[in-house]
């Protein structure tokens, strides 16, 4: 019996872990791909306190999962297939293993969502992405379109126009949701083209990326428009398969917790994306997991 396992190993999960590991408590980190989440898609990362001059994604989780394991922590590469979950008992079925643990914390995270359009399940991979820094260099001197209007859209174009020619920038308002510090960076670059008020309704091509169509909001008008490469950016979904009907949830999936982290399972909790709040960040992140570990530690000495 275990008395903690922490399943993910983004930044709330490797926060988590550090503490977990100067806490002395037996602990396994569990995590299905390498540890880093979704912050290893973000090539530079520039609103982490203590790093003026920014640092790159895979850096800084590079170096929380070092700290983390120079405490000792131990971290599996193992995909969590199934969760038993009551007050009384806690079972984690791996690949491999059904492990017994005191105490769980979630931190599996999110995902880019679909747009949902036709032609984007076929041009997946063959010229659809979700991830700018993983793709981008494949689009040099060419033109593509970026759909969404938050943050990561606006980042990621302005990581695009390193490479490509021409990135359009298609966003279903007259505003962009982003950051004014990133907007104002978006607003000067002339490699950016906005495209206002307008959805993609079709994206086009058989084996390879064509173009999008489009259609105005506002005025209904439809079009056209050629492009080699589809970047979407519109938001995330929480990796929440595991936990579906067994710990509650907002509208949109995320798991509701306490202030503690405490999901709805006393011993359970989550931190990071997978967590319903207000603000989705590295920095939110590694609070939540430090939070959890906190609670969690509290909570195993409540059953002695
Ligand atoms: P987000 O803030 O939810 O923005 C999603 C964008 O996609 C919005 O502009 C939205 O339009 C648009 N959108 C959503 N569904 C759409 C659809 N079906 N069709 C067309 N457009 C659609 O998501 P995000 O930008 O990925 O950011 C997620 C979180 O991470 C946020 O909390 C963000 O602040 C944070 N983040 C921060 C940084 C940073 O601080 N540097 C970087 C990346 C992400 P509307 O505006 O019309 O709703």
């Amino acid at each position: 019996m275990k008395d903690l396992i922490i399943i993910g190993a983004g930044p709330a999960g490797l926060s988590a872990g550090l503490y977990a590991a100067r806490a002395r408590l037996q602990t396994v980190m569990l995590e299905r791909l390498s540890p880093g989440g979704q912050v290893l898609m973000t090539d530079w990362v520039e609103n982490y306190p203590g790093f003026p001059d920014g640092i790159s994604g895979f850096e800084l989780v590079d170096k929380m999962r070092r700290q983390a394991e120079k405490f000792g922590l131990v971290i599996e590469n193992q995909e969590v297939k199934r969760l038993e979950l009551t007050a009384e008992s806690k079972v984690v079925v791996t690949e491999k293993e059904s492990l017994e643990t005191r105490a769980l914390i979630l931190a599996s995270g999110a995902t880019p969502k679909r747009l949902g359009v036709e032609g984007e399940e076929l041009l997946t991979g063959k010229g659809i992405s979700y991830c700018a820094t993983c793709d981008g260099p494949f689009y040099r001197d060419q033109e593509v379109a970026l759909i969404g209007g938050g943050d990561t859209a606006v980042e990621e174009a302005i990581y695009l126009t390193r490479f490509a020619a021409k990135v359009n920038l298609i966003h279903r308002r007259d505003e962009l949701r982003a950051t004014k510090v990133l907007r104002e960076r978006a607003m000067v670059q002339d490699k950016i083209h906005f495209i206002w008020d307008t959805v993609v309704t079709r994206i086009v091509g058989e084996t390879e990326v064509k173009g999008v169509d489009l259609r105005n909001v506002k005025t209904g008008e439809t079009s056209h428009l050629p492009v080699q490469g589809v970047f979407i950016f519109i938001g995330y979904s929480p990796n929440n398969e595991l936990v579906n009907g067994l710990l509650a949830q907002d509208g949109l999936g995320f798991v509701t917790t306490a202030d503690d982290m405490q999901t709805s399972v006393p011993g359970v909790f989550a931190a990071g994306d997978i967590r319903s709040k207000i603000l989705r960040q590295v920095v939110t992140a590694v609070g939540e997991g430090a939070t959890a570990l906190f609670a969690a530690e509290r909570y195993l000495e409540s059953l002695k």
